[in-house]
């Protein structure tokens, strides 16, 4: 194995103008305009850093990015460049950086992870290292469930037959070793209106129905196996005095595992009206499947060989590495910024962590490109 790279080899400064020129292009899933410019900008980036040529892959949610650096498929860096934020943020919070901190729409998830990755992968190449194998993929729709890019992320995984996944370190810089299968449901209660002073006798009371299956579906939750079934949104009724013919709640829930997954999606179907008289009509399923820490135990070794001491985490959000892990494909996650506040105001990215993040991605691709 050729020598680790070591973090003091990274400049900040061409880091974080990096990381400024892809914040500055806002990219809220999508806003489809903004997602060509993005990819646009994202590809010349790319390109200025690791030569060759990016390939724009159209879909309905805007563009995916891809950049391979040829040779036998070996090791994908799998990402995202669309962001939770609305068009519109960048103005209320432009880039900065103040006191080592890093804020500005998408600097944690997951610009900075890109930023880095590149950087390292530039090194990885500047120190004799062939990118021959390395493939990148950087979908448009990673925030709204990834349903144009699923299948693009799944063939470019199961063609290079490991995955490393940028979106943003769990504490302090741990990486994700597992993650829980996660979907949210909604559930409609269809009943009859009346008036709920002359006669109510006659209305069908789909709130006191959505009642009886709240206290059913949030007793399918396990804490012994890692399941929570949690109700998160309600909606019943039109005005002060009618029955309501209507209730609507949202569930979310998070699995560990396959069969998991299995059982509270049979139990969500099965749910029955308590009142004959009502309807029950149950939507959703647990779309993204779990990333058992099995799925990383082949790739976690070598990042604690290139990087000692660090910490591998399972965690409790999805990502697009639940995909490459359901597929059997070896995936190791959170590799990308060190900060927190993803999805929130308060989001941010901690610019001294830049270099050691860009060294280990380099070192870890290197480590994989010679274990082959
Ligand atoms: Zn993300």
């Amino acid at each position: 194995m050729q020598p680790l790279i070591s973090p003091d080899v990274f400049e900040l400064d061409p880091m974080i103008s990096d990381l400024r020129e892809l914040v500055e292009v806002e990219s809220p899933s999508l806003v489809i305009d903004q997602l060509e410019l993005s990819a646009a900008t994202l590809a010349a980036f790319i390109e200025r850093h690791l030569g060759g040529e990016c390939r724009l892959v159209a879909s309905p949610a805007g563009p995916h990015v891809h950049w391979s650096g040829g040779g036998a498929p070996t090791v994908l860096i799998l990402g995202h460049h669309d962001t939770v934020f609305p068009m519109g943020t960048l103005e209320k919070r432009p880039f900065t950086v103040t006191d080592g901190i890093a804020t500005g729409p998408g600097v944690f998830d997951m610009l900075g992870g890109i930023v880095q990755a590149v950087h390292g992968l530039a090194r990885l190449q500047h120190d004799g290292g062939d990118l021959g194998g390395v493939e990148l993929l950087f979908s448009a729709d990673e925030e709204v469930g990834s349903a144009e890019s699923r299948e693009l992320i799944e063939e470019r995984a199961l063609a290079c037959g490991n995955v490393l996944v940028l979106e943003p370190s769990a504490d302090g810089g741990s990486l994700k070793t597992g993650r829980k299968g996660c979907g949210t449901f909604e559930v409609i209660v269809g009943g009859r209106a009346a008036h709920a002073g002359l006669e109510p006798e006659n209305g069908v009371n789909a709130l006191i129905e959505m009642a009886h299956q709240v206290m059913a579906i949030s007793g399918f939750g396990d804490s012994n196996v890692g399941t929570t079934v949690t109700p998160t949104v309600a909606a019943a009724g039109t005005t002060d005095n009618t029955v309501p013919a209507e209730a609507r709640i949202r569930v979310d829930v998070r699995v560990e595992s396959a069969d998991e997954k299995q059982r509270v999606e049979s139990a969500m179907a099965a749910l029955t009206p308590v009142d004959p008289a009502a309807s029950l009509t149950v939507l959703g399923q647990i779309g993204r499947p779990p990333m058992p820490e099995s799925a990383s135990s082949s790739l976690f070794p070598l990042a604690e060989a290139v990087s000692p001491g660090i910490v591998g985490l399972a965690v409790g959000g999805g990502s697009d590495g639940n995909f490459t892990a359901a597929i059997g494909v070896p995936t190791l996650d959170g590799l990308g910024a060190v900060g927190g506040g993803a999805h929130a105001d308060t989001e941010h990215l901690v610019v001294d962590t830049m270099p050691a993040r860009a060294a280990l991605i380099g070192n870890l691709v290197g480590a994989i490109l010679t274990r082959g």
